[in-house]
């Protein structure tokens, strides 16, 4: 919105808008976290003071982990703060810390030479043994020669609970894994100079409600620590520097947003029905456990989709049965009488957690990727499905499966997921005997055989994040073509109707999972196309029901078929946005 900016006193970033919100305060750039070590000699008699300086980094590193650990704790609760326990134990560790000291005596070098040395010999070792647990070490072993190495060579480290007040964290890129470390009493937004509204970080970002803008390209060059700015991460901006007026205004904004936002959630409790009483369900998308009693505070509703694979992200191994087991009961016992889908994990592409060894991939998201993982390493797979089946007890579990490209990949799915069946029968471990089973349709060649796909299942959901990379052939974290990333490409639209259509005709509901399913614009279309179920991000639940409510299915469905014949994404766009402004007035705030 042009009247937003302050155009000629405020300098105004343009990227696109992640997770909900506006922050206004400092900014805190965060350094790249690559650690570069020269080989450096020292004479003898600097021996007893580079020790020293070794002895200190390794105790300030200490007190770190410490404060992380805590914070993860609190966050995410004890199991994903252990991470830490490793860590810290490691630097308790003789083989470590007395070798270094004697390397920087015996060899005359300094210390963070010396430190990197030790590390690096015992990280490769571990790197390549058989053992997974070991191998996650190896990650351990890295983080921790980092910290250490950064307190030695007095550089601020990527940690973002070092943060000593509030501020809008402004990097070139957040993986998962650093966007799980932050404190998020601290963090006030984030503002990215890549990645895209669907690259994970952005899910992440969205799960813990912080505000998020990707994709403004020259952030971290054009700001500095300290810094003032704001954050609009609803149209997408970073305003730097800001005047009184902008300021002012923001704030206003930013309480008109929480009162618009409060107005929704009064009805929380009312079904999504349409005017004219079709059914409609709405779900969530989780990524923790944790948020299974956020999403029960929103009203009455299952999980879409739970994203299993950050639970890897916040152990320093593979999670052992019994772990994924109680995160897979929590949830079902947080919300026993709702629908629960839980997919099985989706490792590869942008999300390579550290306890896993990845072979080094030049197409990571033609590669490796969920499924794929799970043929070559069963085991895995395996101890998943044991623990998802044990959980089911517990409500009404479902089972859905990722990146599904052909027939053969559910069925081998669904083959391992009766012998892991058959095994617990053999052991007397009880389970439920009628779990639905979903494959995920997300890959073209899967959109177009969704009718075989569907015979194969009980019901099917959409990817939307992913099925409009592959079939746009566009990066989803690419900023560079993230003007190409449009779920409104008729080339998508006809795949979403196509997909909805032959999954009906196989008699099983059909859902949409990916972030298509938050856009209040899509709302009517997907009902129009008669779309069964929505899974959304949590905070968008009010939205979605509140507009499903207030329309009819029959107009629903005619304005499918209109966007059906418009030839490019910004016709139908605009067309939706002026159809939305016209009949939901009140509701024009969250575009
Ligand atoms: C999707 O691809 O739309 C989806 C929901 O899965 P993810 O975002 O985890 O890849
Ligand atoms: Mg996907």
């Amino acid at each position: 919105m042009a009247t937003r900016r302050e155009k000629k006193k405020d300098l105004v970033l343009k990227g696109t808008a992640a997770s909900p919100g506006i922050a206004i305060g400092k900014i805190y750039v965060l350094g790249s976290n690559d650690v570069s070590v020269d080989y450096s000699a020292i004479s003898s008699h600097e021996v007893d003071a580079k020790i020293k300086e070794f002895q200190t980094a390794v105790a300030d590193a200490k007190d770190e982990i410490r404060l992380l650990k805590a914070q993860t704790e609190r966050a995410l609760g004890p199991d994903s703060a252990k991470i830490f326990d490793v860590q810290l134990f490691m630097l308790d560790d003789e083989a470590i810390v007395h070798k270094t000291i004697e390397k920087i005596r015996a060899e005359l070098v300094s210390a963070d030479y010396s430190f990197y040395q030790v590390v690096t010999e015992l990280e490769e070792s571990m790197a390549t043994m058989k053992d997974e647990y070991m191998r996650a070490r190896a990650a351990d072993l890295r983080d921790i020669k980092k910290r250490v190495i950064f307190h030695i060579q007095g550089v601020q480290q990527k940690v973002l609970s070092k943060l000593s007040e509030p501020a809008i964290i402004v990097a070139k890129e957040l993986t998962p894994s650093d966007t799980i470390s932050l404190d998020r009493t601290k963090v006030l937004g984030f503002a990215t100079d890549f990645g895209g509204r669907t690259s994970h970080a952005a899910i992440m970002a969205r799960s813990l409600k912080v505000p998020s803008v990707v994709g403004l390209v020259v952030a971290c060059q054009r700001l500095k620590t300290g810094d003032y700015a704001i954050l609009d991460a609803h149209e997408g901006l970073l305003v730097i520097h800001p005047s009184d007026t902008s300021i002012r205004k923001y704030r206003k904004l930013n309480s008109d947003y929480q009162g618009f936002e409060q107005r929704l959630r009064q009805h929380k409790e009312l079904p999504p029905v349409t005017k004219d009483g079709k059914d409609i369900e709405v779900a969530a998308n989780i990524e923790f456990s944790v948020e299974s009693s956020y999403v029960k505070e929103q009203g009455l509703h299952g999980i879409g989709l739970f994203r299993t694979e950050y639970l890897f992200f916040t152990r320093p191994h593979f999670p052992s049965e019994e772990e994924q087991f109680n995160e897979y009961a929590g949830v079902l016992k947080t919300i026993p009488d709702q629908p629960v889908i839980i997919r099985t994990f989706d490792f590869g592409g942008d999300k390579i957690p550290d306890s896993f060894s990845f072979p080094p991939e030049d197409n990571p998201f033609l590669g490796l990727r969920a499924i794929r993982v799970y043929q070559k390493y069963q085991d895995l797979f395996r101890t998943q499905l044991r623990a998802i089946l044990r959980a089911s007890i517990f409500g009404k579990m479902h089972i859905m499966f990722p990146m599904i490209s052909c027939v053969s990949e559910i069925r081998f799915c669904q083959q391992l997921l009766q012998e892991v069946k058959d095994e617990l029968s053999a052991e007397g471990i009880p389970f439920a005997r009628d779990i639905p089973v979903g494959a995920m349709i997300e890959v073209p060649s899967a959109a177009v055989i969704s009718d075989l796909i569907a015979k194969e299942c009980d019901f099917l959901s959409i990817g939307t994040n992913d099925l409009i990379q592959y079939s746009l052939a566009v990066d989803r974290g690419n900023e560079l073509v993230a003007y190409l990333y449009k779920p409104y490409n008729p080339a998508v639209l006809r795949f979403i109707r196509d997909i909805i259509k032959r999954g009906h005709e196989q008699g099983v509901w059909v859902g949409l999972c990916g972030e298509m399913a938050s856009d209040p614009l899509a709302t009517m279309v997907l009902i129009g196309m008669g779309l069964d179920e929505f899974s959304v991000s949590p905070v968008s639940i009010p939205l979605i029901k509140t507009i499903i409510r207030r329309v009819e299915f029959g107009e629903c469905q005619n304005l499918a078929e209109r966007v059906l014949s418009f030839s490019t994404p910004d016709e139908v766009e605009k067309y939706l946005g002026e159809v939305f402004k016209r009949k939901f007035q009140d509701l024009t705030f969250c575009l």
